[in-house]
């Protein structure tokens, strides 16, 4: 037995664990869980635990349903909602088929395919995510929680409470905060996780995604990821801090020059920005993703950089002096509701193919690029991203990235399934149209 799984099992015995949780993650980025008894650990951690796979989304067609669940000991924790007397423990797992190979659908494993490839270059790919959410009095209709602005201390009972229960329930679990504020819109909130390697982190963004609702539920009221719940407020973004490492240098620093970003780094900008269309279905997966990246509210919807441009696609954060580490880019397209591991694994391999080909970088933008006009942006070489759902799965079916990073499997289900929600999403009519043309058409 590894040391690990000798942790999980004195763990378990010290805290009296009475349920084992195994999550893992379907394409779309639901969370899927099963329990276990604690006497099952052990076996489940050398063995893995059988599943039917049809019935995940996009995980298997029916004639290859039998799934292996693996969970990964290094990812236990005990959740900090469930102490007492019916104390729970989780694990993470890796899907696996029958015969011990990976599954093609597993979402955790297209990113460790992903980071493998950037391993052999010699990289370790970095995030840090600035998550926004909204918390809710009702859903239905939705109520903000309260009256906030940006930075606002909102007062005793609305969000600051919320957000001290749920920090502290993220560190239980060993997520690192780093900060946390009151975001734009009524009852927006945003907290910012310490940087950690991609695995690391989008394993840290399903719990953190669980967690929050479980601190609203606890607090008898809700809390949404949805990119764009109000009309007439900002949308809930993702944005997404990314750096690479070889070993302990941060490879995309540079002394020398004026952002203090490598040669590397601004190559890898240069493959997010062409290949960004293409990846948007992905880090804007939802028909009610394009409401957001509309122009303005400080989400993107052209494919530019910038240093301090918050209408770009791309910023590069202030440096912090002396602090190596702190060089990093900001891609502000990713929302609330991604799928970490698809996402991530999209952005690294667009990057990556930037630096192998040795992508030219654009010029910087300086303006804000919602007030140029068509034929300005396209003199200066700027592009669009997608303005729904069907432009950019038109775009992604077209996409070699995107099709190698997935994997023919998760490419094709995703297409499909994506397909439907517009073909569905076509047929509606709107509150919108009803209001503005029953009476007078
Ligand atoms: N809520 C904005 C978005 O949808 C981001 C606001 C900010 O700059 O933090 O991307
Ligand atoms: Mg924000
Ligand atoms: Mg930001």
């Amino acid at each position: 037995m590894d040391r690990q799984t000798e942790f999980v099992l004195r763990s378990m015995e010290e805290r009296g664990i009475r349920f084992v949780r195994l999550w893992f993650t379907d394409v779309l980025g639901s969370l899927k869980s099963v329990a276990i008894a604690p006497a099952e650990v052990e076996g489940a951690i050398a063995e893995g635990v059988g599943f039917d796979g049809s019935a995940i989304e996009g995980f298997a067609r029916v004639f290859e349903s039998d799934m292996v669940a693996h969970p990964d000991p290094s990812t236990y924790q005990v959740l900090p909602w469930r102490e007492g007397g019916r104390s729970t423990a989780r694990m993470l797992c890796d899907i696996r088929l029958p015969d011990g190979s990976p599954s093609f659908a597993d979402p955790r494993y297209v990113l460790k395919r992903a980071l493998d490839g950037a391993g052999r270059k010699g990289f370790t790919f970095y995030i840090h995510p600035e998550i926004e959410f909204f918390l809710l009095r009702t859903l239905n209709p939705p109520t903000p929680l309260d009256e906030g602005g940006y930075f606002d201390h909102t007062t005793l009972g609305d969000g600051t409470d919320f957000r001290r229960d749920a920090i502290t329930m993220l560190e239980q679990m060993g997520i690192s905060v780093e900060f946390s504020h009151h975001e734009a819109a009524p009852g927006q909130h945003e907290i910012d996780l310490r940087y950690a390697d991609a695995l690391t982190m989008a394993d840290n963004v399903m719990t953190f995604r669980v967690v929050i609702r479980e601190v609203a539920v606890s607090q008898g009221i809700h809390a949404s990821f949805m990119p764009k719940p109000f009309s007439e407020h900002p949308g809930s973004g993702m944005h997404t801090h990314m750096s690479l490492f070889e070993g302990d240098t941060n490879a995309f620093y540079d002394a020398a020059d004026e952002y203090h970003l490598s040669k590397t780094a601004k190559q890898f900008i240069a493959g997010l920005l062409r290949h960004a269309p293409e990846i948007t279905a992905v880090t804007n997966q939802w028909v009610n993703s394009y409401k957001r990246l509309v122009g303005g509210d400080e989400a993107p919807s052209y494919a530019c950089w910038g240093r301090s441009n918050r209408s770009a696609l791309i910023r590069i954060p202030q440096f912090t002096p002396g602090k190596t580490s702190s060089a990093r880019i900001e891609y502000r397209a990713v929302d609330a509701a991604v799928n970490p591991y698809l996402a991530y694994a999209l952005m690294l391999n667009a990057g990556l193919k930037g630096i192998e080909e040795e992508y030219q970088l654009p010029e910087e933008t300086e303006d804000e690029v919602w007030r140029l006009t068509d034929r300005e942006r396209q003199a200066i070489g700027i592009r669009e991203l997608p303005r729904n759902l069907d432009q950019a799965l038109r775009l992604m079916e077209e996409s070699e990235v995107v099709a190698e990073t997935l994997g023919e499997h998760v490419f094709e289900y995703f297409l499909r399934n994506k397909r439907e929600e517009f073909a569905v999403y076509r047929r509606q009519v709107t509150p919108w149209e009803l209001e503005r043309h029953i009476r007078v058409m």
